[in-house]
């Protein structure tokens, strides 16, 4: 059987408190060996800072640590300044991005989509950097059609792109269908799906509600009467989220790749409920 990746994306930092939590999640989750450990970066890069003091700072440890990275504003010369920091500290992943687009920052880009930031790494680094892109089974908000979605994925992944990792879903079904279509478009790279252990109510809703993710009727019911009882909350989000992972892995899925928030707990519950070693 071929290997599974396993891997845990952490939230960028924005205070050294911030910091101090993203490690102590991560002193706790590098013990299960991750494939690598993601650290986001924030909308427009205005996490820079953070992103890049994180994973220097967990670079020297044993697990491979991979820096999101998106251009917003940014000129060509502080991606490039950025790439060689990297590479100096022997990181050798990244997940390419757009990035998310922060209100308020607006004016001339260097790039528009991912798939030029793609282009413009391997361009400038060669096969240096593993690169990850996004992928989206429920399809991303601003995409007009299915088709148009693998279209540009594709393009992701024509540019460069060595694997994918999906926003969070909870209906697996999406996720079986895209890589579906995917495979007919000849798109043959792995995709792992992201996995959202469930915390809170509100908090899930509305950050479901701007990434495009959409939580069926009877998991936003039976999470609903369960809102003001955060522990069987979090119980019963853990149960639904572990099916979820074990459907994926028995339908060939080819690892897991987990949202953190920076909390080690709601990731090791679903973890141990999966038996993974
Ligand atoms: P793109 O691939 O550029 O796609 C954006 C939209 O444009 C899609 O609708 C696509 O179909 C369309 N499109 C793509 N290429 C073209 C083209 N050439 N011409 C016309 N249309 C095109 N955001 C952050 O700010 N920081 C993070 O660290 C971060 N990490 C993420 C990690 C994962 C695993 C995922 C799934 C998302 C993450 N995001 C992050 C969110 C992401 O930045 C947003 O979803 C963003 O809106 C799109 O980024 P992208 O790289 O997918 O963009």
């Amino acid at each position: 059987m071929t290997e599974r990746l396993f891997s845990f994306e952490y939230s960028a930092p924005r205070t050294n408190e911030a910091l101090e939590k993203l490690k102590k999640a991560h002193y706790r989750l590098n013990p299960l060996k991750p494939h690598f450990c993601s650290v986001t970066y924030g909308a427009g890069g205005s996490t820079k800072e953070g992103t890049q003091q994180a994973i220097l700072e967990l670079s020297s440890g044993s697990t491979p640590m991979a820096p999101h990275l998106s251009f917003g504003n940014d000129p060509l010369l502080a991606i490039d300044e950025l790439l060689k920091t990297y590479r100096s500290a022997g990181v050798s992943r990244l997940v390419a991005l757009r990035g998310d687009q922060p209100s308020g920052i607006l004016g001339r880009k260097t790039m528009t989509h991912a798939n030029e930031l793609v282009n413009y790494v391997r361009e400038t680094t060669g096969d240096h950097f593993h690169i990850d892109v996004a992928a989206y089974p429920e399809i991303h908000p601003e995409s007009e059609t299915v088709d148009s979605e693998i279209h540009y994925f594709k393009a992701k992944v024509d540019a460069g792109a060595d694997s994918a990792i999906t926003q969070y879903f909870y209906n697996p079904d999406s996720y079986f269908r895209f890589r579906d279509l995917c495979l007919k478009a000849g798109v043959n790279v792995p995709i792992v799906p992201g996995i959202m252990p469930i915390t809170n109510y509100e908090g899930l809703l509305r950050f479901s509600s701007l990434c495009g993710a959409e939580i069926p009727r009877w998991l936003d019911k039976n999470l609903k009467s369960l809102k003001h009882d955060k522990d069987s909350l979090r119980a019963f989000g853990a149960d639904v989220v572990s099916d979820m992972c074990q459907r994926l892995l028995d339908h060939d899925a080819p690892g897991l790749h987990f949202y953190t928030l920076n909390q080690a707990m709601p990731t090791l519950r679903i973890w141990n409920n999966l038996r993974l070693s």
